[in-house]
Protein backbone atom coordinates (compact mmCIF):
# COMPACT_ATOMS: atom_id res chain seq x y z
CA UNK A 1 0.00 0.00 0.00
CA UNK A 2 3.32 2.45 1.03
CA UNK A 3 3.68 2.25 -2.59
CA UNK A 4 0.78 3.21 -4.47
CA UNK A 5 0.15 6.01 -1.92
CA UNK A 6 4.07 7.27 -2.23
CA UNK A 7 3.32 6.81 -6.27
CA UNK A 8 0.53 8.65 -6.40
CA UNK A 9 2.08 11.71 -3.86
CA UNK A 10 4.58 11.47 -6.62
CA UNK A 11 2.16 11.91 -9.60
CA UNK A 12 0.63 14.66 -7.70
CA UNK A 13 3.85 16.84 -6.81
CA UNK A 14 5.46 15.70 -10.55
CA UNK A 15 2.00 17.65 -12.23
CA UNK A 16 2.25 20.53 -9.79
CA UNK A 17 6.00 21.05 -10.75
CA UNK A 18 5.45 20.63 -14.32
CA UNK A 19 2.67 23.72 -14.13
CA UNK A 20 5.23 25.31 -12.35
CA UNK A 21 8.22 24.63 -14.55
CA UNK A 22 6.07 25.23 -17.51
CA UNK A 23 4.90 28.37 -16.13
CA UNK A 24 8.24 29.84 -15.66
CA UNK A 25 9.43 29.07 -18.88
CA UNK A 26 6.26 30.89 -20.46
CA UNK A 27 6.80 34.09 -17.91
CA UNK A 28 7.51 36.99 -19.88
CA UNK A 29 10.37 37.54 -17.58
CA UNK A 30 11.87 34.14 -18.29
CA UNK A 31 11.60 34.68 -22.05
CA UNK A 32 13.05 38.39 -22.10
CA UNK A 33 16.03 36.90 -20.69
CA UNK A 34 19.52 36.48 -23.05
CA UNK A 35 19.41 32.76 -24.61
CA UNK A 36 22.66 31.27 -22.29
CA UNK A 37 20.91 33.20 -19.27
CA UNK A 38 17.52 31.92 -20.15
CA UNK A 39 19.20 28.25 -20.83
CA UNK A 40 20.73 28.41 -17.32
CA UNK A 41 17.96 29.48 -15.43
CA UNK A 42 15.72 26.87 -17.37
CA UNK A 43 17.93 24.42 -16.52
CA UNK A 44 18.02 25.24 -12.44
CA UNK A 45 14.43 24.99 -12.47
CA UNK A 46 14.14 22.00 -13.88
CA UNK A 47 17.10 20.62 -11.78
CA UNK A 48 15.40 21.87 -8.50
CA UNK A 49 12.10 19.88 -9.70
CA UNK A 50 14.29 16.84 -9.65
CA UNK A 51 15.56 17.57 -6.33
CA UNK A 52 12.31 17.92 -5.12
CA UNK A 53 11.14 14.81 -6.24
CA UNK A 54 14.22 12.94 -4.85
CA UNK A 55 13.19 14.63 -1.20
CA UNK A 56 9.55 12.48 -2.43
CA UNK A 57 11.46 9.32 -2.74
CA UNK A 58 8.71 6.27 -3.29
CA UNK A 59 9.73 3.63 -0.27
CA UNK A 60 9.93 0.37 -2.74
CA UNK A 61 11.61 -2.04 0.61
CA UNK A 62 12.16 -0.90 3.49
CA UNK A 63 16.33 -0.11 2.58
CA UNK A 64 15.48 1.08 -1.14
CA UNK A 65 14.01 4.29 -2.33
CA UNK A 66 13.28 5.09 -6.04
CA UNK A 67 12.41 8.67 -7.25
CA UNK A 68 11.45 10.28 -10.56
CA UNK A 69 14.69 12.50 -10.58
CA UNK A 70 15.48 11.25 -14.54
CA UNK A 71 11.94 12.47 -15.68
CA UNK A 72 12.95 16.76 -15.33
CA UNK A 73 16.14 15.56 -17.18
CA UNK A 74 13.89 14.47 -19.99
CA UNK A 75 11.62 17.43 -19.75
CA UNK A 76 14.19 19.66 -20.05
CA UNK A 77 15.97 17.63 -22.51
CA UNK A 78 12.89 17.76 -24.94
CA UNK A 79 11.12 20.91 -23.99
CA UNK A 80 14.68 23.35 -23.70
CA UNK A 81 17.77 21.54 -25.10
CA UNK A 82 20.70 19.89 -24.38
CA UNK A 83 22.44 23.07 -22.11
CA UNK A 84 19.41 23.18 -19.61
CA UNK A 85 19.11 19.30 -19.51
CA UNK A 86 23.23 19.54 -17.77
CA UNK A 87 22.68 22.09 -16.35
CA UNK A 88 19.61 20.14 -14.50
CA UNK A 89 21.45 16.77 -14.16
CA UNK A 90 24.32 18.76 -12.47
CA UNK A 91 22.05 19.92 -10.09
CA UNK A 92 20.68 16.34 -8.96
CA UNK A 93 23.67 15.38 -8.68
CA UNK A 94 24.83 18.04 -6.19
CA UNK A 95 22.01 17.40 -4.48
CA UNK A 96 22.40 13.68 -4.34
CA UNK A 97 25.94 14.56 -2.58
CA UNK A 98 24.50 17.05 0.38
CA UNK A 99 22.34 13.77 1.29
CA UNK A 100 25.44 11.85 1.57
CA UNK A 101 28.47 10.62 0.24
CA UNK A 102 28.88 7.08 0.20
CA UNK A 103 29.38 4.55 -2.78
CA UNK A 104 25.43 5.22 -3.35
CA UNK A 105 25.92 8.62 -4.28
CA UNK A 106 28.56 8.09 -6.51
CA UNK A 107 27.00 5.19 -8.28
CA UNK A 108 23.82 7.71 -8.48
CA UNK A 109 26.51 9.79 -10.24
CA UNK A 110 27.23 7.83 -12.79
CA UNK A 111 23.75 6.92 -13.03
CA UNK A 112 22.81 10.48 -14.18
CA UNK A 113 25.66 10.95 -16.30
CA UNK A 114 24.90 8.09 -18.52
CA UNK A 115 20.95 8.75 -18.47
CA UNK A 116 21.82 12.21 -19.44
CA UNK A 117 24.02 11.13 -22.69
CA UNK A 118 21.61 8.76 -23.81
CA UNK A 119 18.78 11.29 -23.66
CA UNK A 120 21.23 13.45 -25.40
CA UNK A 121 21.84 11.12 -28.90
CA UNK A 122 17.63 10.21 -28.30
CA UNK A 123 17.03 13.85 -28.96
CA UNK A 124 19.26 13.73 -31.90
CA UNK A 125 16.77 10.79 -33.27
CA UNK A 126 14.02 11.89 -36.08
CA UNK A 127 11.21 10.62 -34.87
CA UNK A 128 7.91 11.83 -32.87
CA UNK A 129 8.17 13.57 -29.89
CA UNK A 130 6.62 10.76 -27.96
CA UNK A 131 8.70 8.20 -29.12
CA UNK A 132 11.19 9.94 -28.19
CA UNK A 133 9.96 10.53 -24.68
CA UNK A 134 9.32 6.73 -24.46
CA UNK A 135 12.79 5.45 -25.52
CA UNK A 136 14.30 8.17 -23.01
CA UNK A 137 12.00 6.56 -20.23
CA UNK A 138 13.32 2.71 -21.37
CA UNK A 139 17.17 4.22 -21.49
CA UNK A 140 17.04 5.36 -17.95
CA UNK A 141 15.12 2.20 -17.30
CA UNK A 142 17.95 0.19 -18.39
CA UNK A 143 20.59 1.74 -16.95
CA UNK A 144 18.55 1.68 -13.59
CA UNK A 145 18.38 -2.23 -13.71
CA UNK A 146 21.96 -2.57 -13.97
CA UNK A 147 22.72 -0.06 -11.30
CA UNK A 148 20.56 -1.33 -9.12
CA UNK A 149 21.73 -4.47 -9.44
CA UNK A 150 25.51 -3.34 -8.47
CA UNK A 151 23.87 -1.64 -5.49
CA UNK A 152 21.40 -4.08 -4.05
CA UNK A 153 22.59 -7.79 -5.13
CA UNK A 154 20.19 -9.82 -2.99
CA UNK A 155 17.90 -10.86 -5.33
CA UNK A 156 14.84 -11.14 -3.12
CA UNK A 157 14.85 -7.45 -3.24
CA UNK A 158 15.83 -7.25 -6.70
CA UNK A 159 12.89 -9.35 -8.01
CA UNK A 160 10.40 -6.91 -7.23
CA UNK A 161 12.06 -3.85 -7.55
CA UNK A 162 13.57 -3.94 -10.76
CA UNK A 163 9.93 -4.82 -12.49
CA UNK A 164 8.28 -1.94 -9.89
CA UNK A 165 10.42 0.19 -10.60
CA UNK A 166 9.75 0.20 -14.48
CA UNK A 167 5.67 0.25 -14.13
CA UNK A 168 6.60 3.20 -11.80
CA UNK A 169 8.95 5.08 -13.97
CA UNK A 170 6.90 4.52 -17.25
CA UNK A 171 3.17 5.53 -15.21
CA UNK A 172 5.33 8.74 -13.93
CA UNK A 173 7.00 9.36 -16.75
CA UNK A 174 3.97 9.25 -19.24
CA UNK A 175 2.04 11.20 -16.55
CA UNK A 176 4.50 13.94 -16.75
CA UNK A 177 4.73 13.89 -20.18
CA UNK A 178 0.69 14.15 -21.19
CA UNK A 179 0.76 17.06 -18.86
CA UNK A 180 3.65 18.98 -20.44
CA UNK A 181 2.26 18.71 -23.71
CA UNK A 182 -0.90 19.75 -22.21
CA UNK A 183 0.28 22.66 -20.89
CA UNK A 184 2.74 23.22 -24.20
CA UNK A 185 0.00 22.79 -26.48
CA UNK A 186 -3.02 25.08 -24.50
CA UNK A 187 -0.07 27.93 -23.97
CA UNK A 188 0.13 27.32 -27.76
CA UNK A 189 -3.39 28.08 -28.32
CA UNK A 190 -3.60 30.92 -26.44
CA UNK A 191 -0.71 32.82 -27.80
CA UNK A 192 -2.38 32.23 -31.22
CA UNK A 193 -5.79 33.66 -30.01
CA UNK A 194 -4.31 36.52 -28.42
CA UNK A 195 -2.44 37.18 -31.16
CA UNK A 196 -5.58 37.12 -33.35
CA UNK A 197 -7.53 38.93 -31.33
CA UNK A 198 -5.64 42.03 -31.52
CA UNK A 199 -4.04 41.80 -34.65
CA UNK A 200 -5.37 42.56 -38.27
CA UNK A 201 -5.19 39.14 -40.57
CA UNK A 202 -3.96 40.86 -43.65
CA UNK A 203 -1.50 43.15 -42.96
CA UNK A 204 -0.45 42.43 -39.66
CA UNK A 205 -1.41 46.03 -37.96
CA UNK A 206 -2.85 45.79 -34.68
CA UNK A 207 -6.72 45.64 -35.44
CA UNK A 208 -9.56 47.90 -34.89
CA UNK A 209 -10.91 45.93 -31.49
CA UNK A 210 -7.39 46.87 -30.28
CA UNK A 211 -7.37 50.05 -31.43
CA UNK A 212 -10.97 51.11 -29.41
CA UNK A 213 -8.98 49.29 -26.44
CA UNK A 214 -6.48 51.49 -26.51
CA UNK A 215 -8.61 54.69 -27.39
CA UNK A 216 -10.34 53.75 -24.47
CA UNK A 217 -7.82 53.41 -22.05
CA UNK A 218 -6.78 57.33 -23.39
CA UNK A 219 -9.81 58.27 -22.64
CA UNK A 220 -9.63 56.92 -19.36
CA UNK A 221 -6.57 58.55 -18.24
CA UNK A 222 -7.45 61.16 -15.74
CA UNK A 223 -4.26 63.27 -16.92
CA UNK A 224 -3.33 61.92 -20.64
CA UNK A 225 -0.37 62.64 -21.98
CA UNK A 226 -0.05 64.61 -25.04
CA UNK A 227 -0.85 62.24 -27.60
CA UNK A 228 -1.26 62.80 -31.18
CA UNK A 229 -3.95 60.42 -33.15
CA UNK A 230 -3.78 60.42 -37.08
CA UNK A 231 -6.39 59.22 -39.95
CA UNK A 232 -5.21 57.72 -42.65
CA UNK A 233 -7.33 57.09 -45.79
CA UNK A 234 -6.11 55.69 -49.45
CA UNK A 235 -7.42 57.79 -51.89
CA UNK A 236 -9.80 56.78 -54.91
CA UNK A 237 -8.96 52.93 -53.53
CA UNK A 238 -12.34 51.58 -55.32
CA UNK A 239 -10.38 52.37 -58.49
CA UNK A 240 -7.40 50.31 -58.12
CA UNK A 241 -10.04 47.58 -57.27
CA UNK A 242 -11.92 48.02 -59.66
CA UNK A 243 -9.04 48.19 -62.18
CA UNK A 244 -6.78 45.59 -61.00
CA UNK A 245 -9.19 43.54 -58.95
CA UNK A 246 -9.75 42.89 -55.41
CA UNK A 247 -6.52 40.85 -54.19
CA UNK A 248 -4.09 43.42 -55.99
CA UNK A 249 -5.87 45.89 -53.55
CA UNK A 250 -4.96 43.84 -51.09
CA UNK A 251 -1.73 43.82 -52.30
CA UNK A 252 -1.93 47.59 -51.68
CA UNK A 253 -2.79 47.65 -48.39
CA UNK A 254 -0.14 45.28 -47.07
CA UNK A 255 2.70 47.47 -48.67
CA UNK A 256 1.06 50.86 -47.10
CA UNK A 257 1.14 49.18 -43.90
CA UNK A 258 4.63 48.47 -44.51
CA UNK A 259 5.40 51.79 -45.23
CA UNK A 260 3.77 53.05 -42.08
CA UNK A 261 5.19 50.82 -39.66
CA UNK A 262 9.09 51.72 -41.04
CA UNK A 263 8.13 55.59 -40.57
CA UNK A 264 6.98 55.83 -37.42
CA UNK A 265 8.59 55.73 -33.65
CA UNK A 266 9.01 52.48 -32.22
CA UNK A 267 6.26 53.30 -29.52
CA UNK A 268 3.80 54.49 -32.04
CA UNK A 269 1.18 52.19 -33.06
CA UNK A 270 -0.31 51.61 -36.58
CA UNK A 271 -3.83 50.24 -36.83
CA UNK A 272 -5.69 49.10 -39.66
CA UNK A 273 -9.36 50.59 -38.94
CA UNK A 274 -11.32 48.40 -41.46
CA UNK A 275 -11.21 48.57 -44.95
CA UNK A 276 -8.58 51.28 -46.68
CA UNK A 277 -8.36 52.96 -43.43
CA UNK A 278 -5.73 53.45 -41.07
CA UNK A 279 -4.81 55.34 -37.73
CA UNK A 280 -1.74 55.94 -35.85
CA UNK A 281 -1.49 56.83 -32.03
CA UNK A 282 1.74 58.42 -31.55
CA UNK A 283 2.26 58.51 -27.97
CA UNK A 284 3.89 61.51 -26.32
CA UNK A 285 4.23 63.41 -29.34
CA UNK A 286 4.02 67.22 -29.65
CA UNK A 287 2.00 68.85 -32.99
CA UNK A 288 4.97 69.57 -34.94
CA UNK A 289 6.26 66.06 -34.47
CA UNK A 290 3.01 64.36 -36.00
CA UNK A 291 2.98 66.86 -38.43
CA UNK A 292 6.90 65.73 -39.73
CA UNK A 293 5.60 61.58 -39.18
CA UNK A 294 2.15 62.02 -41.29
CA UNK A 295 4.36 64.24 -43.85
CA UNK A 296 7.16 61.56 -44.10
CA UNK A 297 4.36 58.79 -44.42
CA UNK A 298 2.57 60.62 -47.10
CA UNK A 299 5.45 61.36 -48.96
CA UNK A 300 6.52 57.78 -48.72
CA UNK A 301 3.52 56.57 -50.35
CA UNK A 302 3.37 59.02 -52.90
CA UNK A 303 6.73 57.89 -54.75
CA UNK A 304 6.01 54.02 -53.77
CA UNK A 305 6.14 52.09 -56.65
CA UNK A 306 3.55 49.32 -55.80
CA UNK A 307 4.40 46.29 -57.49
CA UNK A 308 1.71 44.14 -58.44
CA UNK A 309 1.49 40.38 -58.28
CA UNK A 310 0.85 40.48 -61.50
CA UNK A 311 4.19 42.20 -61.86
CA UNK A 312 2.53 45.69 -62.73
CA UNK A 313 3.14 48.92 -60.80
CA UNK A 314 0.95 51.33 -59.86
CA UNK A 315 1.11 54.76 -57.69
CA UNK A 316 -1.55 55.74 -55.19
CA UNK A 317 -1.14 58.42 -52.51
CA UNK A 318 -3.24 58.95 -48.95
CA UNK A 319 -4.60 61.48 -47.01
CA UNK A 320 -4.12 62.46 -43.41
CA UNK A 321 -6.36 63.95 -40.80
CA UNK A 322 -4.27 64.71 -37.85
CA UNK A 323 -5.61 65.55 -34.34
CA UNK A 324 -3.84 66.56 -30.79
CA UNK A 325 -4.05 66.35 -27.14
CA UNK A 326 -4.23 68.82 -25.74
CA UNK A 327 -3.55 71.32 -28.26
CA UNK A 328 -6.45 70.86 -30.32
CA UNK A 329 -8.70 68.30 -28.63
CA UNK A 330 -9.53 68.79 -25.28
CA UNK A 331 -10.48 65.05 -24.31
CA UNK A 332 -10.16 61.44 -26.13
CA UNK A 333 -13.78 61.65 -27.55
CA UNK A 334 -12.60 65.10 -29.30
CA UNK A 335 -9.18 63.38 -30.14
CA UNK A 336 -11.30 61.24 -32.60
CA UNK A 337 -13.55 63.44 -33.86
CA UNK A 338 -11.24 66.11 -34.58
CA UNK A 339 -9.38 63.44 -36.83
CA UNK A 340 -11.99 62.32 -38.97
CA UNK A 341 -12.60 66.03 -39.34
CA UNK A 342 -8.94 66.86 -40.48
CA UNK A 343 -8.75 63.67 -42.89
CA UNK A 344 -12.01 65.59 -44.33
CA UNK A 345 -10.62 68.25 -45.26
CA UNK A 346 -7.66 66.81 -46.95
CA UNK A 347 -10.07 64.81 -48.80
CA UNK A 348 -12.04 68.42 -49.80
CA UNK A 349 -9.25 70.03 -50.38
CA UNK A 350 -7.45 67.44 -53.42
CA UNK A 351 -6.57 64.16 -51.25
CA UNK A 352 -2.54 63.27 -51.05
CA UNK A 353 -2.55 66.10 -48.06
CA UNK A 354 -2.04 66.14 -44.47
CA UNK A 355 -4.37 69.04 -42.44
CA UNK A 356 -4.26 69.81 -39.13
CA UNK A 357 -8.07 69.95 -37.30
CA UNK A 358 -7.94 73.97 -36.98
CA UNK A 359 -9.66 75.41 -33.26
CA UNK A 360 -10.68 78.31 -32.90
CA UNK A 361 -10.73 81.04 -30.07
CA UNK A 362 -12.49 78.78 -27.57
CA UNK A 363 -10.84 75.47 -28.47
CA UNK A 364 -13.61 73.77 -30.42
CA UNK A 365 -12.35 72.74 -34.40
CA UNK A 366 -13.66 75.24 -36.90
CA UNK A 367 -14.16 72.81 -39.64
CA UNK A 368 -17.32 70.69 -39.88
P1 LIG B 1 -11.55 58.43 -51.40
O1 LIG B 1 -10.39 59.07 -52.01
O2 LIG B 1 -12.71 59.35 -51.21
O3 LIG B 1 -11.20 57.76 -50.11
O4 LIG B 1 -12.01 57.31 -52.41
P2 LIG B 1 -12.09 55.78 -52.19
O5 LIG B 1 -12.42 55.14 -53.48
O6 LIG B 1 -10.86 55.29 -51.53
O7 LIG B 1 -13.22 55.68 -51.12
P3 LIG B 1 -14.42 54.74 -50.83
O8 LIG B 1 -14.64 54.76 -49.35
O9 LIG B 1 -15.59 55.12 -51.69
O10 LIG B 1 -13.94 53.29 -51.24
C1 LIG B 1 -13.20 52.48 -50.44
C2 LIG B 1 -13.01 51.20 -51.17
O11 LIG B 1 -12.12 50.38 -50.45
C3 LIG B 1 -14.24 50.39 -51.33
C4 LIG B 1 -13.74 48.96 -51.39
O12 LIG B 1 -13.71 48.54 -52.72
C5 LIG B 1 -12.32 49.06 -50.89
N1 LIG B 1 -12.04 48.16 -49.81
C6 LIG B 1 -12.53 48.18 -48.56
N2 LIG B 1 -12.02 47.18 -47.83
C7 LIG B 1 -11.17 46.49 -48.64
C8 LIG B 1 -10.33 45.34 -48.47
O13 LIG B 1 -10.25 44.73 -47.41
N3 LIG B 1 -9.59 44.94 -49.54
C9 LIG B 1 -9.65 45.59 -50.73
N4 LIG B 1 -8.91 45.16 -51.74
N5 LIG B 1 -10.44 46.66 -50.91
C10 LIG B 1 -11.18 47.10 -49.90
MG1 LIG C 1 -12.57 55.20 -46.98
MG1 LIG D 1 -10.35 55.96 -49.60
Amino acid sequence: MHIVRDLFVNINILIALVFAYSQLLNWTFFQGLKPFSRKIAGGLASGVLGVILMQFSIQVTPETIVDFRHIPIILSMIYSGTIPAIVSALLIIIARFFIGINLSSFVALLYVVIVTIGFYFIKKLKIKRVYKFLWMLFHANVIFSFVIVFLVPEWDVLKSLVPLFWVLSFIGGLIGYYFAEHLRKTHKLFQHYKAQSTKDFLTGLWNVRYFNENLKAIYEEEHIKKHSLLYLDIDYFKRVNDTYGHSEGDEVLKQISNIMVSHVRPNDRCYRKGGEEFSIILPNSTLTKAQEIAERIRRAVEVHPFKLTSGKVIFVTISIGISHYPTISQNGMELVENADEALYLSKESGRNKVSIAPINQSGTPLAK
